[in-house]
């Protein structure tokens, strides 16, 4: 550890308060009797032997600062390089490459816009490395959403640009066009009205994406990618029954109803409740709801007022990217309705499997 270069994780607080030193959060912090410069000190580029040498400190002092602060989650201690694929031209006369990136303004982009991302990763729990191996780790990920909506458009987009690279973005059923309602001061423009969705949606993306994309967005075959489905609107039952039998996470978003919408469950097959079980559920406990369910359908959906179309794919995108992370969310078994006109007010439902629904057996 003595040569180690800790660093506090960004934003952690050091105030001088007399004889101590308080270092941490504002909902949680340690103290200390060395000087503040001493944690002030732990940048990550001189070790703890070295910052004990300037400070006039012992070691054994020193060591046992880091040790509280990296018990108390407030310090990165390893380092994690994230490796960029680089796109070169393959012209034989093209300018070649050297692995020196300092002046390479992409590069140099890409380093500022993962500075913001870092900040929720790095701050989960077991994190040492700034968060920077969760961020690559998003690339592995291969997120399909699904639904003709702003919902669907804006948590695509804000997928893009947090890392999650290989997102696409599918209607619900045929060939979409860019419409008037798309235009919801996101990514789309008036001038893309009429264009198809799908394929303007994919020429952003590589405007939009945090990492690099090819010109052309081709899957890699040789890279496994975990897939996780996000179905904005009714889900078509044959695509359900398929990620069931596949296995795949989906996300289920209802149809907004009058002014409230639904979100959720995160549906893990054979592992939680899934969309029959919640179907059935509401049946068993509400004679109508199979005439509600069809006077829905039959009214078709409407769309969500920009401000909630923007909360609602911001909400999701966290929970989904917090499910990347490390594997959790609150709406996996869960869902919560939020009425537009108290945002900050969601009621949750905590979902059980159905007895009688078939992903029990
Ligand atoms: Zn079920």
């Amino acid at each position: 550890m003595e040569d180690l270069a800790p660093r506090l994780k960004v934003g952690t607080l050091v105030l001088s308060q007399g004889e101590r030193t308080v270092i941490g959060r504002i909902d949680h912090a340690i103290e200390s009797n060395l000087p503040a410069s001493v944690a002030s000190a732990l940048n990550g580029k001189i070790t703890c032997r070295q910052v004990s040498q300037r400070a006039g400190i012992t070691l054994d002092e020193m060591l046992r600062l880091v040790s509280q602060l990296d018990t108390a989650n407030l310090l990165d201690t390893t380092s994690t390089k994230i490796t960029v694929e680089r796109f070169h031209s393959s012209h034989p006369s093209r300018s070649s490459h050297n692995n020196d990136d300092s002046n390479d303004g992409a590069y140099k982009q890409l380093q500022s816009r993962i500075a913001p991302e870092l900040t929720f990763t790095t701050w989960l729990d077991n994190v040492k490395d700034g968060g920077v191996e969760l961020i690559a780790n998003r690339r592995n990920y291969d997120v399909t959403v699904i639904g003709r909506s702003r919902v669907a458009t804006l948590l695509y987009g804000i997928l893009l640009a947090s890392g999650v690279s290989e997102t696409n973005l599918q209607p619900l059923r045929g060939n979409a066009t860019i419409n008037d309602q798309d235009m919801c001061g996101g990514y789309l423009h008036a001038s893309d009205i009429g264009l198809s969705l799908k394929t303007r949606a994919e020429e952003l993306s590589r405007e939009i994406s945090l990492f690099p994309l090819p010109a052309t967005h081709e899957k890699k075959e040789n890279r496994s990618l975990q897939h996780i489905v996000v179905c904005v609107g009714a889900p078509d039952p044959d695509q359900l029954q398929k990620w069931m039998s596949d296995g795949t996470p989906h996300l289920l978003i209802e149809d907004p109803e009058c002014a409230s919408i639904n979100i959720g469950p995160l549906v893990l097959p054979g592992k939680t409740p899934c969309w029959r079980c919640i179907c059935l559920a509401r049946e068993d406990q509400n004679n109508s709801w199979h005439d509600i369910a069809l006077q829905r359908i039959a009214a078709g959906a409407s769309e969500v007022p920009v401000s909630v179309a923007h909360h609602v794919a911001g909400l999701i995108a966290l929970e989904i990217l917090r499910f990347i992370d490390i594997g959790k969310s609150e709406l996996i078994g869960n869902s919560v309705r939020m009425s537009y006109h108290t945002p900050l007010d969601l009621e949750h439902r905590l979902h059980a499997r159905h007895p009688a629904c078939g992903c029990n057996w």
